[in-house]
């Protein structure tokens, strides 16, 4: 269910399980006001990578480098 709301067409296909590419996603800044995937995931099973943490700031650089 999440892919296809991905705003930044990071969520993949991975080896086994659905993976998210963390150089595409902002976290939904710029898009929405909280992570969409998160939002419609049926089984709670997206966490945050607590081994890469960023701030809206950097989030938000991401964005605008994403979408300029
Ligand atoms: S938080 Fe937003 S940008 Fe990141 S993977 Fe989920 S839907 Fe995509």
């Amino acid at each position: 269910m999440c892919m296809p709301e991905c705003p930044n067409d990071a969520i993949y296909m991975g080896a086994k399980i659905f993976e998210i590419n963390p150089d595409k996603c902002t976290e939904c800044v710029g898009h929405y006001d909280k992570p969409t995937c998160v939002s419609v995931c049926p089984i709670d099973c997206i966490k945050p990578d607590l081994n890469r943490v960023e701030s809206l700031d950097e989030l938000a650089e991401k964005y605008v480098r994403l979408t300029s």
